[in-house]
């Protein structure tokens, strides 16, 4: 190879990597907004986090970045498909060709608009008051509409947000993918929900103190290989993960002291995605090499600790009687079975993220058809708490007894992140999948489980994901592991072998 191209490769990687650097600060800005800002401090945030974001997309839609491109290509520096000089020019290209059809001020106001929203939406959210929060969402919509309409998109403006969070998607593939699954699974939730069979889900709602919460839960994130002196967990409003650099992966959750699930599941998923940013490539961090795929294979690894392993009966078979240690004044008369049943009860719910793995995907499917709508410009902001509490009914037969519990809940939004939500029902299908796959490379994981030992899946998936940063995209990388394109039949298959026995259906 010559060298003037490995000159111009190499100049291309200092400047992404320091594009990187700049978002990495903004990042921990972010972070700290959503876990220690005191709420006064927003506006102020706001423009920080504006400016950081800004330098770095005018950094980054700089000319040169296109010149070096270009030279790297017509020298065939990216011959060689899925090496790391190839993903990391194809992904950049990708991405710059992305970045350059947008006016730095759209990304800066954005920015801005998305922090002051947030703020607003989390006083929106504790009052229940939809009207509050309406403005705003106004504003952000008109500004990611502005931003489709300034990247553009193959058919609908909606493919244009979908495709930043995973790549290549669109309404139609994601639209197909949900359809087959759709039938499926409203037929099983109707057969769980009608079996007559219930848990006792009271054993859940006795008093958990907060403080042993989070030593429980720091001790499943560390049993399944959370590297601690790499991470940290804190406290927040709606819980998430975020890498802010090499050895340096935070997760949050939130506790109810009156509710066992939502902290010690909420750690294990958001470990689950620390995990992964854990097990990136150091040396290639801030270029696409050692950046995670997409938002979907991010969720298949939250979700697969949170619920393959989490939710499973070995798992417990581990972990129950240290809970018990824990917690023995509440969980003494307590027995293994009807813990794990309680875990894994199913039932209608109002909120996302404690939904049980069976309804989930109905709450998905609802945000889906309604981001759908409103980026068509068929469903206006005014009529989003009528819309969602008609579509829940008709998903959940419940309807929500006011916004908070409904369209208010989620975070999305507020923080500009449309077309985030499907990547979560692509996530728990990817998982499937790949649980699958790792079963059978690795034998008898429950037996694995049972000792407490989490290592050989964390080394599996390491080793077929992780480590691959986005060498393939999700679609290729699920057939490059599994050896089939992906489907939602082991999904299915899963959730029949659980809660098929569990529930007599
Ligand atoms: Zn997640």
């Amino acid at each position: 190879m010559s060298e003037s191209l490995e000159k111009a490769y190499k100049e291309l990687i200092e400047r992404t990597v320091e594009v990187s650097r700049i978002y990495s600060c903004a990042a921990v800005l972010d972070w700290d907004q959503k876990t220690y800002l005191p709420r006064k401090g927003s506006d102020s945030r706001a423009q920080q986090i504006s400016m950081l974001v800004g330098m770095g997309h005018q950094k980054f839609v700089d000319p040169k970045v296109g010149d070096l491109i270009g030279e790297l290509k017509a020298g065939g520096y990216d011959k060689e498909e899925f090496s790391d000089e190839e993903t990391n020019i194809r992904e950049i290209s990708r991405a710059y060709e992305k970045a350059k059809k947008v006016p730095t001020s759209l990304v800066m106001e954005t920015a801005e608009t998305t922090v002051k929203a947030d703020a607003a939406w989390v006083e929106a959210r504790k009052k229940s008051d939809f009207e509050s929060f309406k403005p705003w969402l106004e504003k952000v919509i008109e500004l990611k509409r502005q931003y489709a309409e300034a990247v553009g998109y193959p058919k609908e403006p909606y493919d244009a947000l979908i495709d930043d969070y995973e790549p290549g998607a669109t309404v139609e593939t994601i639209g197909k993918v949900l359809e087959d699954f759709r039938v499926e699974l409203v037929d099983f939730v109707g057969r769980v929900i009608g079996s007559g069979k219930k848990p006792d889900t009271s054993i859940l709602s006795r008093h958990y103190p907060v403080d042993k919460q989070e030593i429980l839960g720091k001790m499943a994130a560390s049993a399944m290989g959370f590297d601690f002196d790499s991470g940290r967990l804190d406290k927040t409003t709606h819980p998430f993960c975020t890498g802010l650099g090499v050895g340096d992966v935070r997760i949050t959750t939130r506790y109810n002291p009156h509710h066992f699930n939502d902290a010690f599941f909420g750690i294990m998923h958001e470990a689950g995605h620390g995990l992964y940013e854990q097990g990136l490539d150091p040396k290639h961090w801030g270029t696409p090499r050692g950046e995670a795929v997409s938002l979907g294979i991010h969720e298949s690894q939250s979700r697969m600790w949170e619920n393959m392993v989490g939710r499973s009966l070995s798992f417990w078979k581990y972990f129950f009687p240290l809970a018990k240690g824990i917690f023995y004044e509440t969980l003494r008369d307590v027995k293994l079975e009807d813990f794990h049943f309680a875990v894994n009860n199913v039932e209608p719910s109002f909120i996302r993220v404690e939904a049980d793995e069976v309804t989930y995907n109905l709450h998905i499917m609802l945000r889906f058809e309604m981001e759908y709508a409103f980026f068509r410009g068929e469903l206006k902001v005014d009529d989003i708490p009528a819309v969602w509490n008609e579509k829940f009914k008709h998903y959940l037969d419940i309807t929500p007894p006011d916004d908070a519990k409904g369209c208010l809940q989620d975070v999305h939004w507020s923080n500009g992140l449309i077309g985030y939500f499907p990547t979560y029902t692509l996530g728990n299908l990817y998982s499937a999948q790949f649980f699958a796959k790792a079963k059978e490379d690795l034998g008898d994981l429950d037996e694995q489980f049972e000792r407490g030992s989490f290592g050989e899946l964390k080394q599996w998936l390491h080793k077929n994901i992780h480590t691959h940063g986005q060498r393939y995209r999700a679609g290729k990388l699920v057939e490059v592991v599994t050896g089939k394109p992906l489907s939602h039949k082991p999904f299915m298959d899963y959730l029949k072998s659980k809660f098929g026995p569990l529930y007599g259906v």
